[in-house]
């Protein structure tokens, strides 16, 4: 590994922001000095791809223009615009610092001490703001950035040990210079993202081949080092979809806390091993009536729908079937949902959902739709 001290800050930036003025990309938000808009951008990036955050990052701000628009909306309606982006805890999270600041006057702040202590604001989010936004010298840190600097040093250890948030932090704050830091944390981000990238780096081109590490022993693809991890486990569950009389759906509002917190789904039902395989219609039906108090016709098997989580992969098998109770019959709520509700198909979309769930609903579109169908 390359001491810290052998590198040439002065000369690696000047290489960079070279390579950023020639290769540079035209992203929405280059050269924005609204801090808002910033904010915004570097939140949806934190964990969704360049492509994907080029859609949503408009719709977003034409929806919730200001700071002052996105604390005054409800967090239904900001986990509407951010469906589909995932990680939804980063819209609550936004939603959330948003209150805090306009609570406090609505003045976004101006030193990284102020932006530190919002919910969903690290180290390297706040500094990414204020150097792109005020040009102030801050050094930024993020997984791409990581990436570059272990490969740089030919790092020996992994990402996520301490020894790196160390030893990364310190050469990051050495290479970021005080002349255009805002261009050098943008330059750092767009070499992660194109030319040191994951799986393909393209080091003959790379401003910083002379002094990287990983290349000169010809081990780029060694580095970072990655500590094998288990396989995914597999879990699975039944999503219910019970519709009543008058062919209302019912939809559940997640609790406020934990995966997917807040978002809509038909209500759905953990299942231990034995009663997955084979999975009976009348275990569906009896799990129901135990937990949502609903007695139903035979529930009818739909395809399988699989999602993958960060830590998880999930099949849910959904079910279709039709409540035999009377309309003002309460339903229950074993299941530990914020909301219950019976809502015409009309309503469906202008809930927040997650994409599995989505998925699930377009099973009901018609002609599959009708539970007389099944
Ligand atoms: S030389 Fe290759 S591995 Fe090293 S920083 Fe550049 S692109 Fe990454």
């Amino acid at each position: 590994m390359a001491g810290v001290g052998e590198l040439d800050g002065v000369r690696m930036a000047g290489q960079l922001l070279g390579f950023y003025d020639r290769q540079g990309r035209q992203l929405p938000w280059r050269g924005e000095r609204d801090l808002y808009r910033l904010w915004v951008s570097e939140i949806m990036l934190q964990q969704t791809g360049v492509a994907t955050v080029l859609s949503y990052y408009p719709r977003f701000l034409a929806r919730f223009p200001t700071v002052e628009s996105l604390a005054g909306s409800t967090e239904e309606a900001v986990l509407l615009a951010w469906q589909g982006l995932g990680y939804y805890r980063r819209a609550q999270h936004l939603h959330r610092a948003a209150q805090r600041l306009v609570a406090r006057g609505g003045g976004l702040p101006e030193e990284l001490e102020g932006w530190l202590g919002l919910p969903g604001i690290g180290p390297s989010t706040a500094a990414a703001i204020l150097a792109i936004g005020r040009d102030q010298p801050h050094a930024i840190l993020d997984g791409n950035v990581k990436r570059v600097l272990a490969r740089l040093l030919a790092f020996p250890h992994p990402l996520n040990s301490s020894r790196a948030q160390q030893v990364l932090w310190s050469v990051a704050r050495q290479l970021t210079p005080r002349q255009r830091p805002g261009d050098y944390a943008q330059a750092i981000m767009d070499l992660g993202a194109t030319l040191c990238t994951r799986s393909q780096p393209d080091c003959l081109r790379c401003p910083w081949q002379e002094h990287c590490q990983a290349h000169r022993l010809a081990a780029v693809a060694s580095f970072p080092v990655v500590v094998p991890r288990p396989g995914k486990p597999r879990r699975r569950g039944v999503a219910a979809l019970i519709f009543d009389k008058n062919r209302q759906l019912l939809l559940c509002q997640r609790p406020a806390q934990g995966l997917l917190a807040g978002l809509w789904e038909p209500p759905t039902l953990a299942m231990d091993d034995a009663e997955m395989l084979p999975l009976e219609p009348q275990s569906v039906a009896q799990r129901i009536a135990q937990r949502f108090n609903l007695h139903t016709t035979l529930p009818q098997p739909l395809p399988p729908v699989q999602h993958t989580f960060t830590h998880f992969h999930l099949t849910l098998y959904p079910f279709v079937c039709q409540w035999l109770g009377e309309e003002g019959e309460g339903v229950g709520n074993e299941a530990g949902y914020q909301t219950v509700r019976w809502l015409p198909r009309a309503a469906w979309h202008t809930l927040p959902c997650a994409t599995l769930h989505r998925k699930i609903l377009r099973l009901l579109e018609p002609p599959t739709a009708s539970p007389e169908n099944h």
